[in-house]
């Protein structure tokens, strides 16, 4: 096996698989890319509706704990991550969303403003449908209209509507707010992982090297400098030697879990664990942030929906007929067609809730089988900016042991406050004449419970709507784990480039937002080497 290379990017997943890419475009250089996941060769990756059986178990996917949650009457909360090529990017709802423009204006004495950024959301994607100055119509990403245009889902928009709320035709135009249509990382009805986007059509290339089912164990700090990393592969440890850097791509669980586990840290993270201090950067692990979402299903009244049935049956067997041949019908949907930014309070700038309409009953991340079996429809609904934070810490020494994950949700009343007021709104739509059509029930009947017994319920039932981003934030101040340019604050030879960076939440989801850090990363890395 070859030991030495320029870079080594440790993990394969948004993040990875955009530098692995970029950097081998000049073939002068050579990349290793690390996987502790399997290769993507699986049917339920790639047809959409597969995420329905990878989410819930463990096949494909690192299935984390939270810590017992003090704000979610002590539950342990479920973080499923992507554990394969694509990582995350692999088994998500492959929602595109880019978040608010002035998310990123926040971020602009970092030098990451919405200028900054937007070239590389273009450069990253094309769009089939929007061809605008706001979008790309070149990049390895895919973006399309679904091709599972769910009435029910489209029952959700007209009541919005209906309720004097702006149709949003894309949400990643000019305006976000509003309610509407997903766009979906699809291409021809099929997942669009970043894998696929952009590994796929390079794997042929001389100078990149992918070493799947390897997970890092730890790096190799010597003299702050990273000169490597230890590897653990069929089953033997092993010293790879980067020559330029180390590109740390692990996620937001698991980047600072790693830099934790090679002494850079906190010296009280570390030394319970006898792990010797390469560097104190007390922000390691520090400012998680999620998006927490609730969850207000529907029985419905048709049997053409999620769930199981006899008559539902019939009706799947023929949509799957239509999937195989076309590449069409409700094999192809993500879930969550529609969808909408709201305010809660008219005079703020930005939209603080985000909905996700989902075509099933999703109970506790769809574990709860006796509830996905009802054919019916949820609204989830998420405060996009939370002001609780949390923490990722070690466990163990061990870096095949999960780190001790405590998202803090609600931990902040003001996050209990928006999460009401977005459930009642989302009550509003669900209970409108709009959707009678369509309803059966609602599960919870949350229109009917006071203020004080719906956030009773919030805290009984709310969980992660999987956007963990934060534990080695960007900045200058006491607590930045990283600089603007993505180096490892102390430490010569490694950055992080990932969702971990962020240094807060944006207002959506955050896969593209991860792939444009990656992208931009990767110009930086090239300015820097010389390698354009
Ligand atoms: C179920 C789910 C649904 C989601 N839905 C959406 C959506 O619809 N739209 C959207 O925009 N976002 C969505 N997200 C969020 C989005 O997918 C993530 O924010 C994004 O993929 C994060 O990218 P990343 O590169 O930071 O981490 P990841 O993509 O998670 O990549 C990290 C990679 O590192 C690997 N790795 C970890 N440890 C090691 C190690 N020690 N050695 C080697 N490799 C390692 C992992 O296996 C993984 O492949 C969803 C996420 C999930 C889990």
């Amino acid at each position: 096996m070859q030991k030495v290379f320029d870079f080594i990017v440790v993990g394969g997943g948004s993040a990875g698989c955009v530098l692995a890419s970029r950097l081998t475009e000049n073939n002068a250089v050579n990349v290793l890319l690390i996987e502790a996941g399997s290769d993507d060769k699986s049917v339920a990756i790639h047809m959409p509706v597969g995420s329905a059986a990878m989410v819930p178990s463990n096949y494909k996917n690192w299935a984390y704990q939270t810590t017992p949650q003090k704000g979610l009457n002590g539950r342990r909360g479920y973080q499923p991550r992507g554990k394969v090529l694509g990582g995350s990017s692999s088994i998500n709802a492959m929602i595109y969303i880019r978040g608010h423009k002035d998310d990123y204006d926040d971020w602009q004495e970092l030098g990451w403003g919405w200028d900054d950024v937007l070239p590389y959301f273009k450069k990253s994607e094309t769009n089939a449908v929007f061809h605008d100055e706001l979008h790309g119509v070149q990049g390895p990403l895919k973006v399309d209209n679904s091709r599972s245009n769910h009435p029910v889902a489209d029952a959700f928009i007209k009541a919005g509507r209906a309720l004097g709320y702006k149709y949003c035709h894309d949400f990643n135009g000019i305006d976000q707010e509003g309610v509407g249509r997903y766009q979906v990382t699809q291409v021809n009805g099929q997942r669009c992982s970043a894998a696929k986007a952009y590994l796929t059509p390079i794997r042929s290339r001389k100078n990149l090297t992918i070493l799947t089912n390897t997970s890092v164990t730890k790096l190799l700090i010597n003299d702050k400098k990273c000169q490597g990393v230890e590897i653990k592969h069929q089953g033997e440890l092993i010293n790879i030697t980067a020559t330029n850097e180390v590109l740390l791509a692990a996620g937001a669980f698991t980047s600072p879990q790693l830099l934790l586990l090679s002494g850079i840290g906190a010296n009280e993270d570390l030394e319970p664990f006898g792990i010797k201090q390469a560097l104190e950067l007390p922000g390691v692990g520090e400012n998680l942030s999620d998006h927490l979402d609730y969850i207000s299903a529907y029985q419905a009244n048709t049997h053409k929906i999620f769930g199981l049935s006899l008559k539902g049956c019939v009706f799947f067997s023929k949509e799957l007929v239509k999937y195989a041949v076309k590449r069409q019908g409700i094999f192809s949907s993500n879930f969550a067609e529609t969808g909408g930014f709201l305010k809660t309070d008219p005079k703020i700038a930005r939209p603080d809730i985000q909905y996700h309409f989902v075509i099933a009953v999703v109970k506790d991340h769809a574990r709860n089988w006796q509830a996905a079996l009802k054919h019916g429809y949820s609204a989830h609904t998420c405060v996009l900016r939370p002001k609780s934070r949390g923490t990722v810490k070690l466990s163990s020494a061990n870096a095949f042991d999960a780190p001790l994950i405590d998202p803090n949700f609600l931990g902040e009343d003001e996050d209990v406050q928006t999460l009401l007021k977005g459930v009642r709104m989302a009550s509003e739509i669900l209970e409108h004449p709009e959707m009678s059509c369509f309803k059966k029930s609602s599960i919870d009947k949350e229109y009917q419970l006071s203020d004080e017994a719906l956030i009773a319920q919030i805290r009984e039932n709310s969980d992660s709507i999987y956007h963990p981003v934060g534990t080695c934030k960007m900045g200058v101040d006491d607590m930045a784990v990283v600089d603007a340019s993505l180096k490892v604050h102390g430490i010569k030879g490694l950055r992080v480039v990932d969702a971990s960076i962020f240094p807060n939440l944006i207002g959506g989801n955050t896969n593209a937002p991860t792939m444009m850090v990656a992208e931009r990363a990767a110009d930086f890395i090239k300015q820097e080497w010389q390698l354009t």
